[in-house]
């Protein structure tokens, strides 16, 4: 059998942008954790929007981790969908489309969460007064359509979860979607959910740790984050 390398990676974290995450998820802090840990491979996926993105992939660079550009978001169904790039150009171009699709209003961040937007040495820069826990006006399709158009790939979020999953709330993936991935979250065994959804067993999955914590990164279920690269992960990192 051909040598297949394992990638131990983190896709799914959040920083300090996504108001429900930690104050201490800067970039950089991410960053220290996941080379502490010896992940090879990390996505930060901040709610609807890729404002730490620049900086992170910087850091990330300075640093010999491999980051995936990413962003979670949520469509008008209140599915959370993981959207990623291979190119931090491709996810800026993506996250101009999302902020052009985030109703009006503005975070209130006392009940919320702050929105903390960081520099390169780690420190706050500035917040997002947007309100960024909602859903942005674009549908499942029109998310999936428009990253793959872009050049990305969509693994929709927590498939397990009853609420914010595309199997929560529409009930099924439709099959037209370009879809190859699914993420199921650490709370929930691989084996379990696809005894429960055997229709799903075509897709490949990840898992994510959906770190919102310092602590929680690389907790992606047991055993700990590795998983072969397949198909559309793979094409990702060759880039
Ligand atoms: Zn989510
Ligand atoms: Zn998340």
């Amino acid at each position: 059998m051909p040598h297949r390398r394992t990638f131990r990676c983190d896709l799914h974290i959040h920083s300090c942008l996504s108001p429900c995450a930690h104050l201490l998820m800067t970039p950089g802090s991410i960053i220290q954790r996941a080379l502490e840990l010896d992940l090879d491979c990390i996505a930060i996926t901040d709610h609807n929007s890729a404002g730490n993105a620049a900086v992170a992939m910087e850091l990330a660079q300075r640093n010999g981790l491999i980051l995936i550009p990413g962003m979670e978001v949520e469509t008008q169904e209140e599915v959370h969908l993981l959207c990623y790039f291979p190119t931090l150009e491709q996810l800026l171009e993506w996250d101009i489309i999302v902020s052009q699709s985030l109703p009006p209003l503005k975070n209130d961040e006392e009940l919320i969460g702050y929105q903390l937007l960081t520099d390169l040495n780690d420190e706050y820069r500035a917040k997002d007064e947007r309100l960024l826990a909602t859903a942005a006006q674009l549908s499942v399709d029109e998310v999936v359509e428009k990253v793959v158009a872009l050049g990305g790939i969509v693994v929709p979020s927590h498939v397990d979860r009853p609420v914010n999953s595309i199997i929560g709330q529409l009930g099924f993936i439709p099959p037209e979607l370009e879809i190859a991935v699914i993420e199921i979250s650490k709370n929930t065994k691989p084996s379990v959910f696809f005894e429960k959804h055997p229709e799903l067993t075509p897709y490949s999955y990840v898992v994510g740790s959906d770190s919102h914590y310092i602590e929680d990164i690389g907790r992606c279920g047991e055993p700990l984050p590795g998983f072969p690269l397949v198909g559309d992960m793979a094409r990702l990192l060759v880039c």
